[in-house]
């Protein structure tokens, strides 16, 4: 049963620098590029393919060029596959034409019904070596006149041996082995490949030939890694058959039957792997069953001044089930900004301080974790319940006051930072976490917390909308629970795009909305490098509008830079409105809570991310008035024109105002949260969209989060009913699977436990 797998004959195991030709600068650069074992190799999968299958002789070529001219890349400009023309020939001559710099590389080739020539500009000194009179060549390429001859600039070649080809073959085409050409006669891969890369040798064509090594060596040794009974009910090729195919594919239909296993193949394993971790979890039975009948939380919804969302009801239904079971809670709670999950997470602590439990709150920053406390505070105005905060800028006596508030558990409900996880903080009776904004933790802290507790549950939220299909691969060892739903008092929030120019329009209209008895943001983008300068300008700004446009308004300036209790005081002042406008850097992205504020003007709009900017403009439309959210975008264009660009610059810059102008066009075009966050991740790409540090988003050799979602559903729905079935993979037909899942998870494993 183990055969395959022991030994260095098992692709799986075997580093690539086993195969001939790859030494240690190659391995070291392979590995760069994520490519350790020979299985990884079979994973480099082509970018695409040039179709070279068309085998003519040189008259039939000739009579092709003579009906149409052939400019291939005209006919398929995006076409995955590009088609080609092989031609078999013998070198009759060759020779050097011009030069120093213009030389170049002149062989005519001939075969039964003609001849024609192969240019190459470049590499003469190497060319001139290159070849023999008399041996036989497979070239592939477009062909084209110069001056009446034709010609193929810079062809692919093969050497046919003369085995391969036979001399006494009557036809016009010498035979040939098709399957046994890199670069001619087939269905040619083009792999990716990169600087580093292309300086140890592995560009494209290297990669062919090091996979046709790899392939010759290793492709037996391929073991079938999923059940046959996947196999079948997904229509999915073997698996040393898709690799076969995708390398040294016969037709298109091959390939697209090969690259369909490999990706399932990735999403498979990528979700068998959340389903152990998560089954593990849930194997846990030491949780706490609380009694979810509270008083305390019933209270509490009785006081508010608004009725619960139908959404708001079913996640608390959902958290409460959980909370009910023996089993340690780990959900996930989605929801826009604004969508009302802070009363959703007190019902939850609520519960649980009824239970005789203390419950946490964590935020990941200390000005949100104050804009919680007191959000909390006010939702739990005379309700017998004590909560405290710790935060590290607390001074000493205070500090110790609280923690001494913990250790005996008078503090029910305490609100906090990462200074939660301090050594010196110990819980009396910790039995429930919610922790805001869960991408800004790692894993490695949520668990360190929960052992702060008797297996705690906990609830994590995030307001930043999660594509499905994201949310299934990052936190599928989670359960998930979403608000889709605002509250019915809202308008939407009307976003406009506005020109640097018609900032005395956007003027008036602030002094319109203020008139009206509202308030306003102005928010700057601070820009870590410059953080500096960007205060400045911030504060400049300020400046400028409080004593040249608005100076009969009161205006106030908020950034992060301030003192602890300077922040809160302008804070308090512009709910209480005793401030008009609020000047901002982007500290109020998330948490500030003022529904008459109604209106924000984004400055520099095109500076900031798209989720960015969706976060700041959740900041209005808190109330039942209509909001609005005005982006402006400052002069830029006219800005980049100004300095001399190289022509890279000058694509980059193309880019990046296409992305821009796309960020921004979402932004005017929709307020929903889910799908702002789907063009977000497909502006930026996985890696990026929650930041490479915390993003802990897997990255797929072959498949794409993105447009091969409806696969990833269907591989998480087979590997989470394997595990269902078989918790540990002990039955038979799983040793594979095992087996695959131990090279898989390699070090994660320890991660595996802490979960
Ligand atoms: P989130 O944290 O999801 O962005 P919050 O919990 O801060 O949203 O709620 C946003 C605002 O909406 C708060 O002022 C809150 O009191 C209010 N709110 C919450 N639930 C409702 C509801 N069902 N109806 C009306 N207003 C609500
Ligand atoms: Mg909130």
């Amino acid at each position: 049963m183990n055969a395959p797998f022991s030994g260095f004959s098992d692709p799986l195991r075997t580093p690539v620098q086993y195969l001939k030709g790859i030494g240690p600068r190659k391995a070291a650069v392979l590995e760069k590029a994520g490519i350790t074992t020979i299985f990884d190799l079979f994973l480099h999968v082509p970018r695409r393919y040039l179709d070279r299958t068309t085998i003519v002789t040189i008259a039939e070529l000739r009579r092709l060029l003579a009906i149409q001219p052939l400019t291939s890349e005209d006919a398929l400009p995006e076409a995955d596959v590009r088609r080609d023309y092989t031609v078999v020939g013998e070198v009759r001559s060759f020779r050097v034409i011009g030069f120093k710099a213009k030389a170049r590389f002149v062989l005519v080739l001939a075969d039964a019904t003609g001849s024609m020539q192969c240019v190459w500009f470049g590499g003469v000194q190497y060319w001139k070596k290159a070849f023999r009179i008399g041996e036989t060549l497979a070239v592939s390429g477009q062909p084209s006149l110069y001056g009446g001859v034709m010609q193929f600039v810079h062809p692919a070649i093969d050497r046919i041996s003369h085995s391969e080809s036979d001399a006494e073959n009557p036809s016009d085409f010498p035979a040939v082995d098709w399957s046994t050409t890199l670069n001619t006669g087939g269905l040619v891969p083009l792999y990716p490949s990169g600087q580093e890369l292309e300086r140890v040798g592995l560009d494209s064509a290297g990669f062919r030939r090091t996979l046709d090594t790899a392939l010759r060596l290793y492709i037996d040794s391929v073991p079938e890694t999923l059940p046959s009974s996947i196999l079948s009910t997904r229509g999915l090729e073997t698996l040393p058959e898709a690799i076969r195919a995708v390398h040294t594919p016969r037709n298109s239909d091959e390939i697209q039957k090969g690259l369909h296993r490999l990706k399932f193949e990735e999403f498979f394993f990528f979700q068998l792997k959340l389903a152990l971790k998560r089954s593990l979890l849930r194997e846990e039975t030491h949780g706490i069953p609380f009694s979810v009948k509270s008083k305390l939380a019933r209270q509490m919804v009785d006081t508010l001044p608004f009725s619960l969302t139908q959404a708001q009801i079913k996640v608390i239904k959902e958290i409460s089930a959980d909370m009910a079971s023996a089993r340690p809670m780990n959900r996930l709670l989605q929801g826009d900004v604004g969508s009302g999950k802070t009363v959703v997470a007190l019902t939850a602590m609520l519960i649980a301080v009824d239970n005789g439990y203390q419950a946490v709150f964590m935020a990941p920053t200390e000005i949100l974790a104050e804009q919680h406390y007191k959000t909390l505070s006010s939702l739990l105005v005379g309700l017998p319940v004590t909560m405290r905060l710790l935060v590290g800028a607390q001074r000493s006596i205070l500090r110790r006051d609280v923690l001494e508030d913990v250790r005996r558990g008078t503090a029910q409900i305490v609100v906090g930072t990462h200074a939660l996880f301090e050594k010196d903080v110990h819980f009396a009776r910790l039995g429930f976490m919610v922790i805001d904004e869960q991408h800004r933790f790692g894993v490695m802290q949520r668990a360190s917390l929960r052992r702060k507790g008797e297996n705690p549950d906990v609830l994590v939220m995030t307001a930043t909308p999660i594509p499905r299909t994201l949310s299934l691969t990052l936190y599928g060892d989670l359960d998930i629970s979403v608000i889709d739903e605002l509250p019915r008092d809202r308008k939407p929030i009307k976003t406009i795009l506005k020109d640097d120019r018609e900032r005395d329009s956007v003027y008036a209209f602030i002094r319109e909305q203020i008139a009206a008895g509202h308030q306003a943001y102005f928010v700057y983008p601070l820009i870590e490098e410059s953080e500096k300068l960007d205060l400045k300008a911030a504060t400049v700004h300020f400046e400028h509008l409080q004593s040249k446009v608005f100076p009969d308004l009161r205006l106030a300036l908020l950034h992060g830079r301030m003192p602890a209790e300077e922040k809160d005081a302008v804070m308090t002042s512009f709910k209480k409105r005793e401030i008009d406008i609020l000047v901002a850097t982007t500290v109020i992205e998330v948490g500030i809570d003022v529904p008459n504020a109604s209106v924000m003007v984004i400055e520099d709009a095109e500076r900031f991310g798209l989720s960015q900017l969706h976060q700041l403009r959740g900041r209005v439309g808190r109330g039942a008035e209509q909001s609005y959210c005005i982006l402006l975008t400052k002069g830029w264009i006219a800005r980049r024109a100004g300095r001399t660009k190289s022509l890279d610059d000058l694509m980059r810059d193309t880019d990046e105002r296409r992305l821009a102008e796309r960020r921004l066009s979402t932004m005017v075009s929709t307020n929903d949260g889910f799908r702002i966050a789907e063009v977000d991740l497909e502006l930026r790409g996985p890696g990026d969209f929650f930041g490479t540090r915390q993003s802990g988003v897997p990255e797929f050799k072959v498949a794409d989060i993105l447009n091969d979602s409806a696969l990833l559903n269907e591989a998480r729905r087979d590997a989470f009913d394997i595990v269902a079935r078989d918790p540990r993979l002990l039955q038979r037909e799983h040793v594979m699977l095992a087996e695959r899942m131990r090279v898989y998870i390699n070090d994660e494993l320890s991660l595996l436990r802490v979960g």
